[in-house]
């Protein structure tokens, strides 16, 4: 079966590790040449929109991506002759913040309290709405914390509207959680959903720094379940979802979806019976979905900027090294490790063997979660 995915980066670069043993061929569309994923099948370096490469699409017997700010429209023209997956109304559906929140809403799901925000006059009422701290987000193609504001004091309502006035924007009350996690699950045609258990997640400056799989209560694993499920249902999902969530005393708010597999799930690799890549593949191409139990517990760092040197980290039991192959930029995901141990306990001795790896606060935190658990 050939599948074409739209984006290149490390998500795609994943798919292909995790669907070649299935026997799937892969078309993959970037428009950067040097993308991560370029050597690992028919590479086409072009738009997204490029009638050769939606042509090409078209011929594929299945359509992904590993990105969702992909044109919609043009996916939804090929619609009729390939099966896009996840649909193209269900990537557009992610591609907007407030409109996002407002399908959370529409869902009797909590999120952060927001406001539209069209002119410096909104965004004074929205603050006077919300109150302060709050933070403003561009309504589209912002990841990775870009296009957004945290907001103080007056002043911040200053420099963001400088910075970020000329977008549409969505202001939301910022929630001081107790923690943030996130829930993958993957939706098969016929309707079948699994989950995968629960990651804990910490971001710094709006990039995931570290992610765990470590047991939270059957209660807490339920709630997340519900939520990813009734928004999957209303998508008519196909493929790897995954909600990301703050956990504020026993509330859990939706933060946002994302249409794809997802950088808290990438210990499903080694974590997992079968992983978010290989389960997104197989419901995208129609075969039995994979079982999403964890095996033991595991934490994920992600390398920012660079990578650092692999060879003493790999003397560590359980360690799994992933280099995407690119090149060094500020700010940039180039890689993660994942370590992964029998149990919570196992997994809590280990720490102190990755003091130089992750920032000491970070593995404070990951530590106490362990303890927790
Ligand atoms: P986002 O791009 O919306 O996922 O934001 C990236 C990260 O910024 C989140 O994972 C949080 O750590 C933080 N963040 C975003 N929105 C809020 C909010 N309303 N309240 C508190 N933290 C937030």
């Amino acid at each position: 079966m050939n599948v074409g995915i739209l984006g290149g980066g490390q998500l795609a670069r994943m798919l292909v590790e995790a669907g070649t043993p299935l026997g799937l061929e892969f078309l993959i569309v970037d428009p950067k040449a040097d993308a991560c994923a370029a050597g690992m099948g028919r590479f086409m370096h072009t738009d997204y929109a490029d009638h050769g490469a939606l042509e090409c699409l078209a011929a594929c017997d299945r359509v992904t991506c590993d990105f969702e700010n992909v044109p919609a429209d043009a996916l939804a023209a090929i619609e009729d002759r390939v099966a896009v997956r996840p649909s193209a109304a269900a990537l557009a559906a992610a591609q907007d913040r407030l409109i996002e929140k407002e399908r959370f809403t529409r869902l009797g799901m909590a999120t952060p309290g927001y406001v539209e925000v069209n002119s410096r006059t909104d965004l004074q009422a929205a603050v006077e709405t919300l109150g302060l701290p709050a933070v403003v987000k561009t309504r589209r193609m912002g990841y990775d914390g870009k296009g957004q504001m945290v907001l103080r004091d007056a002043e911040d309502l200053e420099l963001a509207w400088r910075k970020l006035g000329e977008y549409p924007l969505i202001a939301e009350q910022w929630v001081a959680f107790d923690h943030e996690c996130s829930i993958t699950a993957v939706r098969a045609s016929d309707g079948e959903l699994r989950c995968w258990p629960v990651s804990r997640t910490w971001h710094r400056e709006g990039i995931l720094r570290l992610a765990a799989s470590v047991p939270v209560t059957p209660s807490m694993q339920e709630a997340a379940a519900t939520l990813v499920r009734r928004l999957a249902e209303d998508l008519a999902y196909v493929g790897c979802l995954t909600l990301e969530l703050f956990v504020d005393g026993d509330r859990l708010l939706a933060n946002e979806f994302a249409p794809r597999v997802h950088n808290s799930a990438h210990w499903t690799i080694e974590g997992a019976v079968c992983s978010q890549f290989e389960n997104h593949l197989r419901a995208v191409c129609g075969l039995p979905l994979g079982a999403t139990e964890a095996r033991g517990a595991s934490a994920l760092v992600n390398f920012i900027g660079s990578m650092p040197a692999p060879a003493p980290w790999l003397a560590l039991p359980g360690l799994h090294w992933h280099d995407y192959g690119k090149a060094a930029r500020e700010g940039r995901k180039v890689g993660h490790a994942t370590l992964c141990a029998s149990g919570t306990g196992a997994l809590k001795a280990l720490l102190p063997r990755l003091e130089a790896l992750v920032e000491p606060g970070l593995l404070r935190e990951l530590d106490s979660t362990l303890d927790q658990a």
